[in-house]
């Protein structure tokens, strides 16, 4: 089955994941590629109507993030797990929705660098990220009395996450931004910060002084400041 999606443009890529991982392909009747990975071991699920070097070569570069030990969603849920206003915002759906998205961000210049095709690298990639039912409903139902509806707060974090992952720079976001801003710059700043730590840094070069556990920490003290300025409902 490999030689379906390893040719030379990621043939040194698969040789450096199969030095620490065994790398199963197995078929899949959804339409989206995808990576299930446990200890040593990845299975990538490919869709047999659509066979993609793009795609496969997609899953191989989260593998790589694993590959150089980068665990910021295992990380965030940790840091969640222990309050309940959290749980319910960063449920492990809402947990992995964001990392998957942060990870998408950071893999997109190695995808580019093999030499793949842009509009490959996911499904979705013309598509704008949020629809305007979901931004009215944001405006409308964010706050109640002034304080904030933890479940429009969760679609809030939701939305903002898709938009800070959308890889097409041709979608233009900063109108959406800055009503994102409007309603509350604290969740606004938590998330965002998010991203620019995780995309500064260097996965590869990570230690034990600076690593993907600091990120994760900083966010999390973030959203504790943003907790204790607010009220809920
Ligand atoms: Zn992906």
């Amino acid at each position: 089955m490999k030689e379906k999606f390893v040719t030379n443009r990621n043939v040194k890529l698969w040789e450096k994941l199969s030095e620490k991982f065994t790398i199963e392909i197995k078929v899949i009747s959804v339409k989206e590629y995808m990576i299930f990975i446990k200890n040593n071991h990845a299975i990538i699920y490919y869709n047999p109507i659509n066979i993609c070097e793009a795609s496969f070569t997609h899953e191989l570069l989260h593998l790589n993030l694993d590959y150089h030990d980068f665990y910021l969603c295992s990380a965030i849920k940790r840091n969640m797990a222990s309050d309940p206003l959290f749980l319910t915002m960063f449920n492990t759906s809402m947990t992995e929705h964001l990392c998957n998205f942060i990870e998408h961000k950071m893999m997109f210049s190695d995808y580019k660098k093999l030499g793949y095709v842009a509009d490959l690298f996911v499904m979705d990639y013309f598509e704008k990220k949020i629809n305007q039912k979901d931004v009215d409903s944001l405006i409308k139902n964010y706050k109640i009395n002034n304080k904030i509806n933890v479940r429009v707060a969760h679609l809030f974090v939701g939305k903002l996450g898709s938009l800070f992952g959308d890889v097409n720079t041709k979608n233009d976001y900063n109108e959406l931004y800055s009503i994102f801003k409007n309603l509350d710059s604290d969740l606004y700043s938590a998330v965002a910060n998010l991203f620019v730590e995780s995309l500064k840094h260097d996965y590869e070069k990570a230690d034990y002084i600076y690593n993907y556990r600091d990120i994760a920490a900083n966010f999390h003290k973030r959203l504790i400041n943003w907790k204790n300025n607010n009220q809920f409902t």
